[in-house]
């Protein structure tokens, strides 16, 4: 008798065969590359096999090598052999009142991410996109912060997060008319600036007019202060850029989001300051989280304004969302108000923004004998919702044309 060892089902064990490479991964000048290394197709004619799959992945949202119908039934199969072009799996999917939908993907064993796509933000409707599992930062006010980081997504995974979403919406073919989804925030789970590789990548594939092709303008990139980078993300992505700034002076910040105490605010302003491309039509976003008693002062509305001095700029004041375990608690509407005013007067457009998909919320935060996941999840979700609210409504860059 044999006995064999099933090393699948071991936690952390190496699956025996590597996966399939997903083409959604690749960007184009990648997908050229990578089937010409393949041999599957023919030299000189790479190119254009690459544009042809290209479009059937992010143009038509084809999930399966036999609808590429204009593609060789030969090479279809020799494709198929070597590389995939499924989706991830949808572990949960729900649906607010108000249209803000969700989704939890899981990526792997244990590998799970959510999605939200918030209606009527930016020029149609926005989707924030995670860009790790967990975070190495720990901000004090996040819910994420508390998650160690399992690992960085690949840009296959950041682009299944707007797949999954399109699939949802019925967004194939992506010229459609009257998309619903016309933005992308990378406010999820995680520092984008930290996975900038993959970031970029996904990036490069969505805004590619032969397949999703939502304009770079649209595409707005949150960090917590990644001083090193912010030039390398100019560059490569052409995002528009969101900061996480919540403090207007360095001992405060350093509570808040400890990444100050290795960058700065000097540091992070010059940064910001240095950033390609800023202009009137391209303004830096500022999120700043409203926390009662903590930074949410008259006199920090006016440190704000004369630290943003200057820059194009626009501030997201958004009410913190608490969480149990935190002992922040969100500031007052009438203090809201009252700081935006401050901002709004020196001349800088503070929308305040409400969480979006509450319902679906309450739904999950009465799961309270769940497990803490859950109700992480839950949070999650009303932070991203929240956080998509950093596009104006009206806001949709085609002023940047
Ligand atoms: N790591 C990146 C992007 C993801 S966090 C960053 O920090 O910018 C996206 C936004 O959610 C950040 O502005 C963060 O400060 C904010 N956020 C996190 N937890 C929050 C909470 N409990 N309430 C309100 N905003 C929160
Ligand atoms: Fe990470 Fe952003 Fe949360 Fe800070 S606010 S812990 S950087 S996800």
């Amino acid at each position: 008798m044999s006995v064999t060892l099933d090393l699948s089902r071991v936690s952390g064990a190496a699956p025996a065969v590597p996966a399939p490479i997903n083409l959604s991964g690749l960007t184009r000048a990648q997908m050229v590359a990578v089937l010409t290394e393949s041999g599957v197709v023919e030299h000189g004619k790479a190119k254009m096999r690459a544009t042809q799959v290209f479009r059937w992945l992010h143009h038509r949202g084809v999930t399966d090598f036999a609808q590429m119908t204009d593609v060789a039934k030969e090479t279809r199969a020799r494709l198929a052999e070597r590389f995939s072009v499924s989706r991830p799996e949808i572990v949960e999917r729900q649906v607010s009142k108000d249209g803000t939908r969700k989704w939890l993907i899981r990526m792997g064993p244990g590998i799970e991410v959510e999605t939200v796509y918030i209606p009527s933000v930016g020029r149609a409707g926005a989707l924030c996109v995670s860009s790790q599992v967990g975070c190495t930062l720990n901000c004090s006010f996040c819910h994420t912060g508390t998650q160690a980081l399992v690992r960085n997504l690949t840009a296959a995974e950041i682009v299944a997060q707007v797949q999954i979403a399109k699939d949802d919406l019925a967004e194939w073919p992506s010229d459609k008319d009257d998309r619903l989804l016309s933005n992308i925030v990378f406010m999820g789970m995680g520092e984008p600036l930290y996975n900038l590789g993959s970031v970029a990548d996904a990036i490069d594939i969505i805004s590619d007019n032969e397949g999703i092709a939502i304009s770079r303008r649209r595409i707005t990139v949150s960090t917590s202060g990644v001083v090193p980078q912010l030039q390398a993300l100019g560059e490569k992505t052409q995002a528009m850029l969101a900061i996480s700034l919540h403090a207007t002076n360095d001992a405060l910040r350093d509570v808040l989001v400890p990444l100050n105490k290795k960058y700065p605010l000097a540091q992070l302003m010059a940064g910001i300051r240095a950033y390609p491309g800023l202009s009137n039509a391209r303004r830096v976003t500022f999120e700043y989280v409203m926390l009662k008693g903590v930074n949410d002062s008259l006199d920090e509305a006016r440190a704000l304004v004369k630290l943003i001095k200057g820059l194009p700029a626009k501030v997201n004041l958004i009410p913190f969302n608490p969480w149990p375990g935190s002992d922040y608690q969100c500031s007052d509407w009438a203090t809201i108000e009252a700081f935006g005013a401050i901002l709004n007067k020196a001349g800088y457009s503070s929308p305040i923004r409400t969480p979006r998909g509450r319902d679906i919320l309450a739904a999950c935060g009465q799961l309270k004998s769940e497990s803490e996941k859950v109700r992480a999840s839950a949070l999650r979700q009303l932070s991203m919702a929240a956080m998509a609210g950093v596009l104006d409504d009206d806001d949709d860059g085609d002023e940047a044309a």
